[in-house]
C-alpha cells in the first residue's frame, strides 16, 4: 500500500449531471467538498487522466482536465499530469495530438507522458508478486480521472483499469499475459488514489476503448474508493453484469449515491464488447513476444505491428473516388488523395478522417464486429 492510504475512505458516491461538463464539475465540487479539500490541503497533487491514445473521444475529456487545473490555480496547488499511453502508441504523438502543452502554458502544469523513474512494489497478489510503479505515484496524493468506457479485453475500463497507466511496461506486459481482469485484482489493492472521478462526456460502449460507440451520458461520478466506484458504475451506469469482471465478482456495494441520481434510470444498458476468444488470446500473446522483442529493438512489438498496414485497428479507404475528390483531410499528411492511399508510417491513428468523412473512410479491426463507429460529434449511432 502506498502512502496515499493515509486518506480516509468514505462511502459516498457523488453524481453530477449537466449537458455542459464545466457546469457539472461546478455542481460536483459544490456537493462533494472532499475534492476541494484536497486542493486546499495539498501544495501539490498528481492528476492521472486516461490519455491512452491519440483520439479525442477516447481519452479523458480535456475540458475536465482544464477544470482541475483551474481549481489547482485557484488554491495555489501545483499540479502534475503523469500518464503512460498504451504501449502501442508513441507518447510524443499522443502529447502533440492532444495539444497538452496548453496546460503547461496556461497553468504551469508539468506534463509527463513518458515517465522514467520507477519503483518496484512487492505485493501479496495471486497473479502478480511485484509491480513497477511510476515513482511519483508512490509519494504524492493523486486524482484518478477516467472516461466511462467498455474494453474489448477487460469488458470495462474504469478507476481500477486506469491505474495501468502508472505501471512500468514490464508490469503491463505481465498484466496482459495473466489476463487483465485477473491481474487487476492484485493491482486494485495496491493503490488508493485520493479521489476518483469518472466522466461520460461522452462515454463509450461496444468495442471500446478506442473505436467503440459514443454514449453522451453527460455525467460525472466521484468517489474515494476505486472498487466501490467501479462497482457502482458497472451496475448503475453501464448496467453490465459484475460477475463478468474478476475484480468485481462477489463484491458488495457499500456506497451511498447522492446528487443527480434520477438520471440513472434514463441511461439504457451499455453494449458489451463482442470479440472472439481468439482475438483476446492473440492480443495478449503479443506481450509474450514483446518481452524479448523490446530489449532487442527498443520498440514494442505491437507498436511495430501497428505501423505496418497489415495489423491493428486503423483507418482504411471506403470509397476511392470520394477520397480523390477530397482535399487535405489529414493534418498529418498521411492521406495521398491523388492515389487514394493512406501512408501508415505517417498515420497517428487519430481517426479524424473517419469522424469527418465516414462515407470515404472506415475503421478496420479484427475486434470490431457488430458496432459501427460513432461519427460526427457525440451522437450515438445505431448498430449494424
Ligand atoms: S489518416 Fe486518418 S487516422 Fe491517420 S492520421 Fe490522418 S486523419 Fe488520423
Amino acid at each position: 500500500m502506498n502512502n496515499n492510504s493515509r486518506f480516509a475512505i468514505d462511502e459516498r458516491i457523488v453524481i453530477s449531471h449537466d449537458p455542459d461538463i464545466r457546469k457539472a464539475f461546478d455542481n460536483l465540487t459544490e456537493s462533494d467538498r472532499r475534492l476541494v479539500e484536497l486542493f486546499k490541503q495539498h501544495d501539490s497533487l498528481l492528476i492521472k487522466p486516461n490519455l491512452v491514445l491519440p483520439r479525442t473521444y477516447a481519452v479523458t475529456n480535456l475540458e475536465l482536465i482544464d477544470e482541475l487545473c483551474r481549481l489547482g490555480e485557484a488554491h495555489g496547488t501545483k499540479l502534475e499530469i503523469i500518464e503512460f499511453p498504451g504501449l502501442e502508441f508513441n507518447p510524443n504523438v499522443v502529447e502533440n495530438y492532444l495539444q497538452l502543452k496548453k496546460f503547461t502554458q496556461k497553468y504551469n502544469v508539468r506534463i509527463d507522458l513518458n515517465p522514467k523513474r520507477f519503483k518496484t512494489l512487492h505485493i501479496p497478489g495471486k497473479h502478480l508478486k511485484r509491480i513497477s510503479v511510476v515513482e511519483d505515484y508512490l509519494c504524492k496524493p493523486w486524482i484518478n480521472v477516467f472516461k466511462i468506457k467498455t474494453h474489448v479485453l477487460s469488458t470495462v475500463t474504469l478507476a481500477i483499469k486506469n491505474t495501468m497507466g502508472i505501471l512500468g511496461y514490464d508490469t503491463r506486459q505481465d498484466i496482459h499475459i495473466n489476463g487483465i481482469n485477473k491481474a487487476l485484482m492484485d493491482v486494485a489493492g495496491a493503490f488508493r488514489p485520493a479521489y476518483n472521478l469518472a466522466e461520460g462526456y461522452p462515454a463509450m460502449d461496444g468495442n471500446g476503448p478506442w473505436v467503440g460507440r459514443l454514449r453522451p451520458v453527460n455525467i460525472l461520478v466521484g468517489g474515494t474508493d476505486m472498487t466501490q466506484l467501479d462497482l457502482f458504475l458497472v451496475r448503475n451506469v453501464m448496467k453490465i453484469r459484475t460477475d463478468k469482471i474478476d475484480y468485481l465478482r462477489g463484491r458488495q456495494a457499500q456506497s451511498q449515491a447522492i446528487g443527480d441520481t434520477a438520471l440513472l434510470s434514463e441511461i439504457t444498458p451499455f453494449k458489451e464488447p463482442e470479440v472472439s476468444r481468439f482475438y483476446v488470446a492473440a492480443f495478449n500473446s503479443m506481450y509474450l513476444v514483446d518481452k524479448p522483442f523490446f530489449p532487442l529493438f527498443k520498440r514494442h512489438f505491437n507498436q511495430f505491428l501497428y505501423s505496418s498496414r497489415f495489423f491493428g485497428t486503423k483507418p482504411v479507404i471506403r470509397d476511392k473516388t470520394l477520397v480523390k475528390e477530397l482535399n487535405d483531410v489529414c493534418r498529418f499528411g498521411a492521406v495521398d488523395h491523388a492515389n487514394a492511399r493512406i501512408d501508415y508510417h505517417k498515420c497517428t491513428l487519430c481517426m479524424e478522417c473517419v469522424d469527418a468523412h465516414s462515407e470515404a473512410f472506415k475503421i478496420t479491426s479484427i475486434a470490431r464486429r457488430r458496432f459501427k463507429l460513432s461519427t460526427r460529434g457525440n451522437q450515438p449511432v445505431s448498430e449494424e
